[in-house]
């Protein structure tokens, strides 16, 4: 089968004119997904087994408790809780095997370098699975399988790729990337490691260039945003126009981590 890209959604994203699309795209999923594991789905049997088994990082846990529905979060939390005391009891008893329906590399099965792309279908979920072969590492591993992360890095390669694709066939698309604001530095980070996986040596030369030069002009006007922000402060510049710096802070944190810090609680509507 055909591999989904995402055409519409990067379109849409970089429509927004945000300091970074993937950045975008990634909120948007997250907010799906935690709507949609709170919404009527969280008492399908098939969507409970899956979030049973990966459970929630820490800040989806913290998201989850946020967005409310307090009786959802509990049937999701019973049956979590009920799958991991099995585990531990399996442990217990010498009998453990890597968690089931965790995808991704697990140290002894996968022995070649998985390729970024590869990387990201393997999501989060897998960081540190070794099979299983004591308790304690099967449960520090538990800390890093998490629904929604593996939810978005499924879609995130694909995002990544359809960047690719539309760069690679579309001959406006890089001009569109031009004009707009670029990516936060995480993201960017991704995108140059898929152009340089994919590409030929040609895409790379029209691509890999000009990306570099779109970020470069953005980290230059972050960096005069954030300058200006604090020179605002000076007492000489009080009566100053704040140009584009009154949200410098928060701006200049999602380009350099890849983060919406000034963004409300999301709730259950
Ligand atoms: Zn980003
Ligand atoms: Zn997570």
């Amino acid at each position: 089968m055909k591999e989904k890209l995402y055409t519409i959604e990067v379109m849409d994203a970089l429509k927004e004119n945000d300091e970074c699309p993937c950045c975008y795209l990634e909120r948007k999923i997250e907010q799906d997904t935690i709507s949609f594991v709170l919404g009527a789905s969280y008492m399908e049997d098939d969507i409970r087994g899956a979030t049973d088994r990966a459970g929630f990082c820490r800040r989806h846990t913290k998201m989850m408790y946020d967005y409310g529905n307090s009786l959802g979060n509990a049937w999701i939390l019973k049956t979590r809780m009920e799958f991991i005391r099995k585990q531990l009891s399996a442990q217990a008893k010498g009998k453990m095997t890597a968690p089931a329906g965790v995808k991704g590399p697990v140290a002894g099965i996968h022995s070649a370098k998985p390729s970024l792309i590869a990387k990201l279908k393997g999501g989060q979920g897998a960081k540190g699975i070794d099979g299983g072969k004591d308790g304690e590492n099967w449960m520090k591993a538990s800390e890093h399988t998490c629904y929604v992360c593996q939810k978005f890095a499924d879609t995130y390669g694909r995002i990544i790729k359809t960047f690719l694709h539309l760069i690679r066939t579309e001959p406006e698309f890089l001009n569109q990337l031009k004009a707009s604001k670029g990516f936060c530095v995480p993201h960017f980070a991704d995108l140059l490691k898929a152009c340089q996986e994919e590409f030929s040596p040609q895409e790379e030369e029209r691509a890999v260039p000009a990306l570099y030069q779109l970020m470069e002009e953005n980290l230059n006007r972050i960096q005069e945003d954030i300058d200006w922000f604090i020179d605002k402060f000076d007492y000489q510049n009080q009566d100053a126009d704040w140009k584009n710096s009154k949200d410098a802070v928060p701006r200049t944190m999602q380009k350099l981590v890849g983060t919406y810090p000034a963004d409300p609680v999301f709730k259950q509507k």
